[in-house]
């Protein structure tokens, strides 16, 4: 088996997969799944990200609606519109893309989307639900991973998980989700001392930090399996050119020697993250009809 692995193809499986349970459901309780995603202002990386994200909704087979507002769009106009998504029964998940401008405080509006449709699985209650084991919906990055993760390996039991990066939206909820799978878990940051020794000592070593190929071999233990959260534009000269690439946390070429598995950036964690946004937002839809969860 090649050590390298193929998170575009499995974020293929799972968005095919998701198309099956969006079949069902609407076969069954005549119901589509939905998906709202805010976007507030013009960040250019958003916009593409949004786009992506509508184009595979529909192809899920499942209904996209896009609110785009304008950067200066008052607090009071985005609350109202979250309210009126929360009340609408043809909703079943809300995404409001970050960052958000400035002058709107992320939090309160994160916290104003219904618990239930948080398909980004940031506000509070789904916080404290998966860090009490409960269930919850899960962030989609940190999920993505964890799938990559039990596929390769099978029961992740007794292994020792470095996760370099505490952000809210990755790393801590990495910790949570490899925790409850009986992993035993360290967090490494920026302050964390002698973090190369730290991170050799890992079977499952997760880089969630956004400098680019900052883990190389001397940190990665033989054998171990390597998750590239990062994405990091740099120039880089390939061929005697100078290019912008797109490269992760981890020197790929590099660890891929010793690895047991890596992601490769583009086509290991970034295509799973949408597919697990369409796989929340079907969960959803079935919770909204007292349905149990489709297994992905
Ligand atoms: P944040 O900037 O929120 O967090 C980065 C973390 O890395 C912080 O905890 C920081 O420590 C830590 N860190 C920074 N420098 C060092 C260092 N030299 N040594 C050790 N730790 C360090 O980033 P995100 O978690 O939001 O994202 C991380 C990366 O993942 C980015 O490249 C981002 O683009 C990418 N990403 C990719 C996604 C995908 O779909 N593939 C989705 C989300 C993010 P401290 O807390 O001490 O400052």
């Amino acid at each position: 088996m090649t050590n390298i692995i193929n998170g575009k193809e499995f974020a293929a499986s799972l968005r095919a997969k998701v198309k099956v349970y969006v079949d069902e459901i609407t076969k069954k309780e005549n119901v589509t799944p939905g998906l709202a995603v805010i976007l507030v202002g013009e960040d250019p990386a958003s916009q593409v990200y949004v786009r992506n994200k509508g184009k595979q909704t529909i192809e899920a087979g499942m209904n996209s609606y896009e609110h785009k507002l304008d950067a200066s769009t008052s607090r009071e106009t985005l609350l109202n519109l979250v309210k009126k998504l929360n009340a609408d029964d043809n909703v079943h998940g809300i995404l409001c893309q970050l960052p958000l401008p400035d002058h709107l405080n992320e939090e309160e509006v994160i916290n104003s989307i219904d618990p239930k449709k948080d398909v980004d699985g940031f506000h509070i209650s789904n916080v404290g639900l998966l860090n009490t084991g409960q269930k919850s919906m899960v962030p989609c990055t940190p999920l993505g991973c964890l799938l990559l993760l039990k596929d390769r390996l099978g029961s992740l039991s007794g292994k020792n998980a470095v996760i370099i990066g505490r952000s809210n939206i990755v790393g801590k909820p990495m910790a949570s989700l490899l925790l409850k799978e009986s992993c035993t878990v360290t967090i490494a940051h920026s302050r964390t001392k002698n973090i190369e020794e730290l991170c050799s000592t890992a079977d499952i070593l997760v880089a969630a930090v956004g400098r680019p190929e900052m883990v190389n071999k001397n940190w990665v233990k033989e054998g171990a399996i390597v998750i590239d959260v990062g994405i990091n534009r740099i120039k880089k000269t390939v061929d005697g050119e100078e290019k912008n690439v797109l490269v992760g946390d981890v020197n790929f070429a590099a660890v891929k020697e010793i690895a047991g598995g890596i992601t490769p950036v583009p086509g290991g964690v970034g295509p799973m993250t949408i597919a697990c946004l369409l796989a929340n937002t079907v969960t959803s839809c079935y919770r909204s009809r007292g349905l149990s969860d489709p297994e992905f």
